[in-house]
């Protein structure tokens, strides 16, 4: 450290940063969008080199680098099983969802790989290998909250 900082008092300035954005989807990212919007379906897609099932669809395979081509879209779920999840206990502005509820990591049927959503209900009884189904929303838009969070089928 050089010796003029030794004798520098060390301020923050506090701020607040306000960041609105669009971003664009893209082909598989629209295509998957749609159908929960318009045909409450889970979408995914496989790779045709090591078959891994990715949802949300991918372009490229994540694994092997083979490009997904259009032809491989499978229909996942729409239950599965929550492999890992955290509850959040407090509110905070950029969660999507009012406190409490779960994160939770969802193998959905079908599918080779965790899909990230939220659980509203029943987290006294949440558990690893819990069963799980998606609640859509009546109103979709074309967003992941187009699922309202899933549910739990068992206790
Ligand atoms: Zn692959």
């Amino acid at each position: 450290m050089a010796a003029w900082l030794q004798d520098v008092e060390d301020l923050t300035l506090k701020g607040q940063i306000n960041v609105p954005y669009t971003w664009s989807v893209g082909e598989v990212g629209s295509r998957f969008l749609v159908a929960l919007r318009d045909e409450e379906k889970i979408l995914g897609n496989r790779c045709p080199s090591c078959n891994t099932v990715y949802v949300p669809p991918r372009k490229n395979c994540g694994s092997c680098f083979k490009d997904i081509d259009d032809n491989q879209w499978a229909e996942l779920g729409p239950e599965g099983v929550v492999t890992a999840f955290t509850i959040v206990r407090y509110d905070y502005p950029l969660q999507p969802a009012k406190a409490p509820f779960a994160y939770a990591i969802i193998k959905l049927d079908g599918a080779d790989v965790g899909f990230v959503h939220l659980i509203r209900q029943g987290l006294e009884k949440l558990r690893n290998g819990v069963r799980v189904k998606a609640l859509f929303k009546e109103e979709r838009t074309g967003h992941i909250l187009d699922i309202d969070s899933f549910v739990l089928l068992e206790a």
